[in-house]
């Protein structure tokens, strides 16, 4: 709920009760049960009021309710609140409700989900528009948006709600997946009482903007598919709000009815497509620079990832986490990240490397188990990369090798990036003089080599 309305409740309401004052010449009796009046929620335009007990409520409904309301409304013009007083016991518990004890009017809208941080470009454009629509009397009812997995459906879907709310903090906004949906009605299928389901449509017929998400999900629940598309049905007709996604183009959701199909296309109907490799590029420097962070990714290093992507933003999400993570938990001194270091994130480490180099085993088991032990990424330590952190563990990783494994110097050197073979033999020289020193070192190894 937007904060300068819910202010604005709050000081209109005092007012009131001041004026309200005035018309109660017992002091007392106005300190008891008027002053302790206070707003428990306001819900599209009502407003419900505490008492502080059942008898202050019987008061205040039979003999202030209906002046409270009066010379509350006349401050607030443009707007008619209905208002209802009850007691704390008698209110449902678990509700959502802000600091300063006013519950807000949406329902499963995640506030994180926005506009503002919803990358545009020609693939959503018009689905972008359409939504954002929802706050101006252009909006075609109902909006239908169907793309496929981690194009932004959901996001957007909050993002309206978030959008309308900001606008009409009184109406009602509610979020709910397909599959919440079934299970609510499940429910009260089970539990075969013919109420609890009529309770359940009038509950979703109260609010001004349903947001469904997922609907592809209701292919084989005829009976929920029934329920659901009175419910809409009856929104629409009232004039209310519905929007609804679905990763299936209507009119191939195998299963739907025919009559149901076409009801998607009364309203509006947009489609995300897949972004380009451009869009991914642009998304994946948008998402970075979200991060907060100072890494960059270098020009070849967006283009191995976005061409190991075929359009989905949340695997783009998840590739740039993935790097913050490893650049963050390894304290990378420079800010850029190269296309070997995105490499050495991303590959799975070669395990054909048993013959190459006539071993009985698996050398990169090694080097994952010492990363493993150290914290650090088994390819990072295999590549050039200077990195201070790695330096202690790679030089581990060949000793092992050489010395318990017997492989050769020369092919130590191949299988880390081919670095010479003096290399590897000042590296292991290194290890063997502190392990004579340093019984914590000595049995790190042993740790290591026993798990091997
Ligand atoms: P869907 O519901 O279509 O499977 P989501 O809405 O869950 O996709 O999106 C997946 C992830 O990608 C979310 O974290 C979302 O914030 C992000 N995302 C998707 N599209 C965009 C976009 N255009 N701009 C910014 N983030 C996006
Ligand atoms: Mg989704």
């Amino acid at each position: 709920m937007n904060k300068i309305d819910l202010k604005l409740i709050e000081v209109t309401f005092k007012n009131t009760i001041n004026e309200i004052e005035k018309i109660i010449d017992n002091i007392d009796f106005f300190n008891q049960y008027i002053a302790t009046l206070i707003i428990h929620s306001i819900d599209s335009n009502k407003i419900i009021l505490l008492a502080k007990n059942e008898f202050a409520q019987q008061i205040v409904k039979n003999n202030y309710l209906s002046k409270i309301e009066e010379i509350f409304n006349k401050n607030v013009p443009l707007m008619n609140f209905e208002f209802f007083v009850t007691t704390k016991e008698k209110i449902p518990q678990k509700k959502e409700v802000s600091s300063n004890n006013i519950v807000v009017a949406t329902e499963g809208i995640n506030k994180n989900y926005t506009f503002t941080n919803f990358i545009v470009g020609d693939f959503n454009k018009k689905a972008v528009l359409s939504s954002k629509s929802i706050t101006s009397n252009n909006f075609i009812n109902p909006l239908f948006i169907c793309a496929s997995v981690g194009l932004g459906k959901t996001h957007l879907l909050h993002a309206i709600g978030n959008e309308y709310n900001k606008k009409f903090p009184f109406k009602k906004v509610k979020y709910i997946s397909a599959d919440d949906f079934s299970r609510e009605i499940y429910k009260a299928l089970y539990d075969q009482n013919k109420m609890a389901i009529e309770l359940v449509k009038t509950k979703y017929e109260k609010y001004d903007l349903l947001l469904i998400d997922d609907i592809q999900i209701l292919l084989n629940k005829n009976k929920i598919r029934e329920i659901l598309f009175n419910i809409f049905n009856n929104n629409v007709v009232n004039g209310k709000y519905v929007v609804w996604t679905s990763d299936t183009d209507p009119d191939n959701l195998e299963g739907f009815e025919q009559r149901i199909k076409s009801r998607f296309h009364s309203g509006i109907f947009a489609t995300i497509k897949k972004p380009d490799k451009a869009m991914l590029k642009n998304i994946a420097k948008e998402k970075m620079k979200n991060l907060n962070t100072d890494i960059v990714l270098s020009e070849d290093a967006l283009n191995y990832i976005v061409n190991r992507n075929n359009g989905d933003i949340r695997r783009l999400e998840g590739q740039i986490n993935q790097i913050f993570f490893f650049a963050s938990s390894n304290s990378l001194k420079n800010p850029i990240i190269d296309l070997q270091t995105v490499k050495a994130i991303f590959e799975p480490l070669n395990k054909n490397e048993i013959k190459k180099y006539g071993l009985d085993f698996d050398p990169n088991i090694v080097i994952e188990q010492v990363a493993l032990n150290y914290g650090v990424n088994a390819n990072m330590l295999k590549s050039k990369s200077r990195i201070g952190k790695l330096v202690n563990p790679r030089n581990i990783a060949m000793y092992i090798l050489r010395k318990k494994c017997n492989m050769t110097y020369a092919h130590i050197g191949q299988l880390f990036s081919g670095r010479h073979h003096s290399t590897i033999i000042m590296a292991i020289n290194n290890i063997e003089t502190r392990l004579n020193k340093n019984t914590d070192l000595k049995s790190i190894v042993e740790k290591i080599y026993y798990k091997i």
